[in-house]
């Protein structure tokens, strides 16, 4: 198949985009931002990172749903749609690896499919953990907390997670016939994972509602009340967390990417 023209590129990206908004996993402005991140890595990576964004995006929109009613505690302000700070959380960094496709289409790709990777794993981790019978345990404190909860993790989440990461890290490997891909790009965006939920542990903003005496990871409860900052970085909330930990994915990308292309030239 040839690689897709920039009307096409836009085209497809635009149908998906409202797709996920007539299908409520985009509000109206995250679909536009989906739209020129789409746009970007179909005509940077071509198919290979169309279709990884694809599968990315189609996967985490289906898992979002799993667990219904309230959602984990990272998205209980917002509901689940996804605003243009999400997706630009999300796919900041592989709409980098677009941008520098257009100069090494081989490398972007990499960038593109191990931040994916690692949206991925964290957005499986998150709503396919929902389902363990047993909560998580807190990386920072050691207790089991309520599932959803920034830094925390659980068996079954993390076999979620490789699922996640590995679904869009294969399409892109299926596309060009590259088996290193698959398994970097796997490896990696589970490494991400494991550094978003670090990352969560310790300098995610963490919050205590007085009025329903709950911990909370937002500013504002959802009961309307204000909450007080108890703990970790006050402006680095889940969606800083996510763009760390997809920028560092997209960087070890980059640099497993460079090492394979200069070892075989
Ligand atoms: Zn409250």
């Amino acid at each position: 198949m040839p690689p897709p023209t920039l009307p096409i590129a836009v085209g497809v990206a635009v149908l998906v985009s409202v797709m996920g908004w007539r299908t409520r996993a985009l509000t109206g402005t995250g679909a536009v931002t989906a739209s020129l991140i789409g746009s970007l890595i179909l005509a940077g990576t071509g198919w290979a990172g169309g279709a990884c964004l694809g599968v990315f995006f189609v996967g985490a929109s289906l898992v979002s749903r799993i667990q219904g009613g309230e959602g984990p505690m990272g998205l209980e302000a917002r509901g689940n749609r996804r605003d243009p700070v999400q997706v630009m959380a999300n796919g900041g960094a592989a709409m980098a690896g677009a941008i520098l496709a257009l100069a090494n289409p081989r490398l972007g790709l990499w960038v593109v499919a191990s931040s994916l990777a690692a949206a991925g794993a964290d957005t499986y981790a998150t709503s396919i953990g929902a389902l363990s019978r047993l909560d998580p345990v807190h990386l920072g404190s050691s207790r089991r907390v309520p599932p959803g909860t920034s830094g925390a993790v659980s068996l079954l989440g993390t076999v979620g997670g490789v699922l996640g990461a590995a679904l869009p890290a294969g399409a892109a490997a299926i596309v060009v016939a590259d088996m290193a891909l698959l398994t970097g790009a796997t490896v990696i965006g589970v490494a991400g994972m494991l550094a978003d939920s670090l990352i969560g542990a310790t300098l995610q903003a963490r919050f205590h509602c007085p009025r329903c005496d709950v911990p909370t990871e937002r500013g504002v409860h959802h009961c309307g009340g204000p909450a007080d900052h108890v703990g970790g970085r006050r402006w680095i909330n889940n969606d800083v967390v996510n763009a760390i930990a997809t920028a560092l994915a997209g960087l070890a990308g980059l640099a497993v990417g460079f090492s394979l292309q200069a070892s075989s030239s």
